[in-house]
């Protein structure tokens, strides 16, 4: 029998109450702990705010509109005090909440999951009307706290401050002996990407079954990525083999591709189903895979009779509308550089040579679909050479690789197993970052009305949250700058979001929760009692003379940049 959902909305109410972030992660591990597997599973996803797994669809689909309308009718009051509460509040939650009289609960955890699944399912003409329909039945068995969860989670809008991080360092409290296990907690979630079911297995079998976890088709797991260095001739220092391989950097979207006899699912870095996007792709990739079953790792770059184009001409392709229009204008191709899953079994734990072979042998290559270029050598100067030869050709640098028998693939991991080398470095100019968008402080003269600069933070996975590194007011275009208003909106925030720490003296005029990713060049990293990234004795790091370069719209906001990356580039180690 699965528990009250009035235990959880408490939880929300409590967690919303509580700043410090290992009060919250008891909280949620005491909540956690004293729930059965089936419910550890349901309210893993409903606190991240899903029905789902992250990678699977899980958006309702129900306009604010709509939603307004199903509390209108829930409550029997007009829909004008509904949109007035929710102009007063800032949050139809909290204006359903207020609205709300019912006192008596019945709800499950379960039952809450499964309504929700059924507003999602609502299609066809008349969808809208029928997801309101099923929206207020809900509200209507849900007492006022209860409403307001259930309101927010519906608009994808749940705001309690708990992201995967924190989620995972709790089930590390909860089911794995302690916070000192989040680590291969977190391993077990790099493999297998469905927070659920990981929650639910965690609870059954304990610490061992993450380790259980391998991957299957149509589960992607967390991409493995590159670590960086200072100066070139420090990848031979950092990569423990007697061979290197190194292969070219495409600069596009990094696509995890899953093949399954006819069927082709494409899975984004942030693991998102990416495959309407690219159908041409997908239809490529379906003649040349000559596998039944096989899950391979690349990028998609925007490519046009052998010239690479441009990421932003790629990010065109980010489209829900017009899709056959935009592979014409934008035509794509996608290079592999990876295989890990062959007819049933997984290739994880092969080494990098083994598995190269694999996806040799198991793609024919065509006009749309191809194997990375590469050179093995033990020789130093073939990678100089090979990257020069990168760069000449317009791709922004090369990927060195171990060859070694430890070179195994290591799913959301930064390793030295990958080393990547940019043109940018060897100019001698420094570092970008990928950096999420946390405030803006308004304009003046020809910007004012509109933001004149960008709070921006790294990431700290360790306590899942963000903390600022920088503020940038340069190298904006004037496309970029109105692409970036617009894209701004979406992540507006009343007040600052919990997981985002800025000093007093940086509050920004407008807060955003952390959902938008931008690149930002700098010259150098300093120490400034303003920032928090890393903060030590009252001082944190800061980036100077910082530029914006681009949005990153395939990464989210757990992909920034790490504050321990910025500390060991500062070190540069
Ligand atoms: P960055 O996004 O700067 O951390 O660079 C790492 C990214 O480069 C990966 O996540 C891939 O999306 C991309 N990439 C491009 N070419 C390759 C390659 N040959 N091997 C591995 N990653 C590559």
């Amino acid at each position: 029998m699965s528990s009250r959902f009035s235990k959880l909305a408490s939880l929300y109410s409590r967690l919303e109450d509580t700043p410090s972030y290992n009060s919250r992660r008891k909280k949620l591990s005491e909540f956690f702990s004293s729930r059965s597997p089936p419910d550890v599973k349901v309210a893993a996803y409903l606190t991240l705010g899903s029905i789902g797994a992250s990678y699977e669809d899980t958006e309702l689909g129900i306009a604010e509109k709509m939603a307004v309308r199903a509390v209108a009718d829930a409550y029997g009051s007009g829909e004008k005090k509904v949109k007035k509460l929710l102009e007063k509040r800032g949050d139809l939650g909290d204006a359903a909440a207020l609205l709300n009289e019912k006192k008596r609960s019945t709800l499950t955890i379960s039952d809450v999951r499964s309504k929700l699944i059924k507003i999602k399912k609502a299609s066809g003409e008349d969808s809208q009307k029928k997801k309101m329909e099923l929206l207020s039945s809900l509200l209507q068995d849900a007492p006022s706290n209860e409403s307001r969860f259930i309101v927010r989670i519906a608009l994808g809008n749940l705001r309690i401050g708990v992201g995967e991080q924190m989620l995972l360092d709790a089930f590390a409290e909860a089911f794995a002996g302690g916070s000192s296990h989040k680590s291969e907690v977190e391993d077990g979630y790099n493999k297998c990407t469905d927070i659920g079911l990981l929650g639910e297995s965690l609870a059954k079998h304990g610490l061992s079954s993450a380790k259980r976890f391998s991957i299957t088709l149509g589960r992607p797991v967390r991409a493995m990525l590159a670590q960086r260095v200072d100066k070139v001739s420090d990848i031979l220092e950092k990569i423990q083999s007697d061979e290197l391989a190194v292969e070219e950097k495409y600069d596009g979207e990094r696509v995890q591709v899953h093949k399954d006899g006819n069927r082709i699912i494409l899975f984004s870095r942030h693991l998102n189903d990416i495959t309407s996007q690219f159908p041409d792709i997908a239809e490529a990739l379906k003649k040349s895979i000559k596998r039944k079953k096989a899950v391979l790792d690349g990028e998609i770059v925007g490519y046009r009779k052998g010239d690479f184009l441009s990421f932003q001409k790629l990010m065109q392709r980010r489209r829900k509308y017009d899709v056959s229009e935009y592979s014409e204008k934008v035509p794509a191709a996608v290079f592999l550089f990876d295989m890990i899953y062959l007819n049933g079994n997984s290739l994880l734990k092969k080494p990098y040579p083994s598995r190269r072979k694999a996806l040799e042998k198991s793609v024919n290559e065509s006009g749309m679909v191809h194997i990375a270029k590469r050179n093995v050598s033990s020789d130093f100067e073939k990678i100089r050479e090979f990257f020069q030869k990168s760069v000449d050709k317009g791709l922004e640098g090369i990927i060195v690789k171990s060859t070694a028998k430890d070179s195994v693939y290591q799913p959301g991991n930064r390793g030295w197993l990958w080393i990547k080398w940019k043109k940018e470095y060897s100019e001698g100019m420094r570092e970008t970052f990928d950096l999420a968008v946390v405030g803006s402080y308004h304009g003046r003269g020809s910007r004012a009305g509109h933001f004149g600069a960008l709070l921006c933070a790294a990431f700290n996975p360790k306590k899942d949250r963000f903390e600022t590194f920088t503020k940038v007011g340069t190298g904006f275009t004037d496309e970029s700058f109105s692409s970036l208003q617009k894209l701004l909106k979406k992540h507006r925030a009343r007040k600052k979001p919990e997981s985002v720490v800025v000093e007093n003296d940086m509050e920004p005029d407008v807060y955003y929760e952390p959902g938008l990713v931008i690149e930002v060049f700098g010259a150098e990293i300093t120490r400034s009692p303003s920032h928090t990234a890393f903060r030590k004795k009252g001082k944190g790091l800061a980036l100077r003379f910082p530029r914006f370069q681009r949005v990153r719209r395939d990464k989210g906001p757990e992909d920034a940049t790490t504050i321990m990356e910025i500390k060991r580039i500062k070190d540069g180690k």
